[in-house]
């Protein structure tokens, strides 16, 4: 048994140490950081039960070896990991143990940064010596790639002798800034700092935009500056060095934990990465007495949250095409449990994502999901001897037409393509849009192949005849529907832009732009520069807004809407004077005016605060009727509905237009 043991100790030994190399010396690794923690442990369990440790075993060392090409720097001290925690039984142990030495101990509590140690030495107030950890003996010269960094500071007020850590690291938008710019897409932000500040060329280091967040005194020429962790957090603030934003003080189990729940639900939401918190003894003296084992102090723990970094076996890649045509991967995972779900599916961006990846079938792939965030994969972690490479697709996964590239992206632009359509009606009727209760996507794949509806405004053609014939269908359910599509009828501008499905119009865009123009008609007529003023809209969105109005079934598509009763709220008017014989007025079109395009009459309208609708009902107010007005006409004349020629209305707007 006992060689069964020790034969498994070598083994993990064995690929603990490879895997340590592809982490700490290659910056590449080939597992998730959870299962080498799992392994590790395993091997920490073997090596009590035993009394063996073999003399490579992860478990006696820090960190990694030193790259070749940097100047070795000798520590002045032995810099070591920390001891780790994942339940509050664990915390509560070491709280207990520490309590026992020092009774009624303070503890502090911080962000454990997920980035890079470095080690900072100042003398005569300047930086002179900036290192990585290394193994914990030697670490790396990075003095220049370091003073790039424009958060540490050069000189700072204090003149002792003083050596400090903190960690490298780089905010979530400054690595997206990057990847934006570059074709060498990386993948996480801990391995984009460690491959900048670990890069022989400082011009690098600087092009990413690292920070480095300060939180431990080393060394200090008057310890008697910092004799708790709190003055050390302030010496450090005062000397204008950037501290971690979370910085507790606490003295039992529970206040820790409180603060855990609390960064727990929030932590996807920092812009930094962070893998659990750090609680410290407050007291320095204390420490000193408590000391060290091998590898870590017993006077600090880490408190590592649930992984939100897995690998999975990356199975197959589905292609879907997007209510825009936009054909899209999804990529199909062995299910594995990560961050409180089982996930199967991740989002890949495009088949240029999946190259930069470097994605192959049957490989092993790192899944990551941060809270609320669609799980998505990262890279790859191993290649398989069976990986097979993907596909660009060339065909329309749903109808089968040649597929059209356009930039990074893949687009079916069959107008026919049910799979395209059936998604730009779910869309248009979802509770941000046209808001249409009782419809659902399985719904609407239905209606779109029993009852020929197509279009948008075919929805609001069903009868209850239609709907009668379909399965499952009875009689409330269709009354429902049917009150559901009706009730939709009048849109707010912004719900009713957002459900045209622009590319990149979105709930947020669609509000701006409802703000800004106030209606349809002036989106419809905005130049593009009018649309770039708007905040977040780009030159490739504003395009898309062009290009979606003046493409002629859009229009026809408006139109259409418009003749079966949709008519979008008017939003609030700036400065029309209300007594203005349009305001508030529903007015319908017919004919051709001698001097007015059909735009220009709209907009007019629609200016002085009232809306222009596609069919003459009760509620008309006027009709504006031009040469060859057809049934329009003669339904507002059976209504007895005020009509007026362009003479008239021009008459009526001249007091009230410049
Ligand atoms: P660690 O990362 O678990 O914790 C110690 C480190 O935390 C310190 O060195 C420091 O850099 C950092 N830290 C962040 N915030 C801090 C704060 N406020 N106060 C103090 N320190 C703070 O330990 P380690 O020895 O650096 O690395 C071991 C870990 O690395 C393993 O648990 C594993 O997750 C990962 N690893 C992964 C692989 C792999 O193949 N995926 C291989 C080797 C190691």
């Amino acid at each position: 048994m006992e060689k069964e043991t020790l034969k498994r100790q070598e083994e993990l030994t064995k690929l603990l140490n490879e895997y340590a190399y592809h982490y700490y010396v290659l910056e590449k690794p080939i597992v998730a950081d959870y299962d080498y923690d799992v392994l590790y442990d395993e091997l920490i369990k073997l090596e009590e039960e035993t009394g063996v440790i073999l003399e490579d075993s992860p478990t006696q060392r820090v960190g990694g070896d030193i790259l070749k090409g940097f100047e070795k720097v000798t520590h002045e001290t032995k810099l070591y990991s920390l001891n780790k925690c994942n339940n509050i039984s664990g915390l509560s142990k070491f709280l207990d143990d520490v309590n026992t030495f020092y009774p009624n101990s303070k503890f502090t509590v911080e962000y454990k940064f997920d980035g890079l140690r470095i080690i900072a030495k100042y003398k005569n107030g300047k930086l002179v010596q900036a290192a990585t950890r290394g193994n914990g003996i030697v670490g790396e010269n990075v003095t220049e790639q370091v003073k790039t960094i424009k958060s540490v500071p050069l000189t700072i007020n204090y003149k002792g002798a003083l050596t400090i850590a903190g960690e490298g690291v780089i905010t979530i938008a400054n690595l997206e800034k990057y990847n934006r710019t570059t074709q060498d897409k990386l993948k996480n932000a801990r391995n984009a700092v460690a491959g900048a500040i670990r890069n022989l060329d400082p011009k690098e280091t600087a092009k990413r935009n690292l920070d480095v967040v300060f939180y431990d005194i080393i060394s200090i020429e008057d310890p008697k500056l910092v004799p708790t962790q709190i003055e050390a957090y302030n010496f450090l603030k005062s000397n204008k060095f950037k501290t971690g934003d979370l910085f507790e003080v606490c003295s039992t189990t529970q206040e820790i934990e409180k603060i855990i729940e609390k960064i727990d639900s929030v932590k996807a939401k920092l812009d930094i990465l962070i893998d659990g918190l750090v609680i410290k003894l407050n007291d320095v003296k204390a420490r000193e007495e408590i000391g060290f084992t091998a590898k870590f102090p017993k006077w600090a723990i880490a408190y590592k949250f649930e992984p939100q970094e897995l690998t999975s076996i990356l199975e197959s890649v589905e292609w879907n095409v997007g209510r825009t045509g936009k054909v899209t991967p999804i990529a199909h995972i062995s299910p594995i449990e990560l961050a409180g779900a089982t996930v199967s599916r991740a989002t890949l961006n495009n088949y240029d994502d999946i190259l930069r990846k470097k994605l192959k079938l049957n490989s092993l792939v790192f899944v990551r999901r941060s809270n609320e965030v669609i799980p998505e994969i990262l890279g790859i972690a191993q290649e398989d001897e069976n990986a097979k490479p993907i596909d660009k697709p060339e065909f329309c996964p749903c109808c089968n037409s040649k597929l059209s590239t356009v930039g990074p992206n893949i687009f079916c632009v069959n107008p026919t393509c049910s799979e395209k359509n059936i998604n730009r009606l779910v869309h248009f009727v979802s509770r941000n849009c046209m808001n249409i209760e009782g419809l659902n996507e399985k719904i609407i794949e239905t209606l779109y192949k029993e009852c020929n509806v197509k279009t948008f405004a075919d929805l609001y053609t069903l009868s209850f005849t239609d709907l009668e014939k379909l399965q499952g269908f009875k009689q409330k359910k269709i009354n429902n529907l049917l009150s559901g599509i009706e009730k939709s009828k009048n849109p707010e501008l912004n719900n009713f832009l957002d459900a045209l499905g622009i590319d990149g119009v979105g709930e947020k865009t669609s509000k701006d732009l409802a703000k800004k123009f106030k209606t349809l008609q002036n989106i419809i007529n905005a130049k593009i520069e009018d649309l770039i003023n708007i905040q977040d809209v780009g030159e490739i969105i504003a395009n898309n807004i062009k290009t979606f109005f003046t493409n002629n079934n859009n229009l026809q598509e408006i139109e259409n809407l418009q003749k079966v009763g949709v008519e979008i709220k008017q939003q609030e008017a700036n400065n029309v004077d209300e007594t203005n014989p349009l305001f508030s007025k529903k007015v319908v079109l017919t004919g051709t005016l001698p001097t007015y395009k059909r735009d220009e009459a709209t907009h007019i309208i629609e200016k002085l605060g009232g809306s222009v609708v596609g069919s003459v009902s009760k509620k008309t107010d006027l009709v504006l009727a031009g040469e060859d007005a057809g049934s329009k006409l003669t339904k507002a004349q059976n209504l007895n509905i005020k009509i007026i020629n362009e003479e008239e209305f021009k008459t009526l707007i001249a007091p009230y237009v410049n």
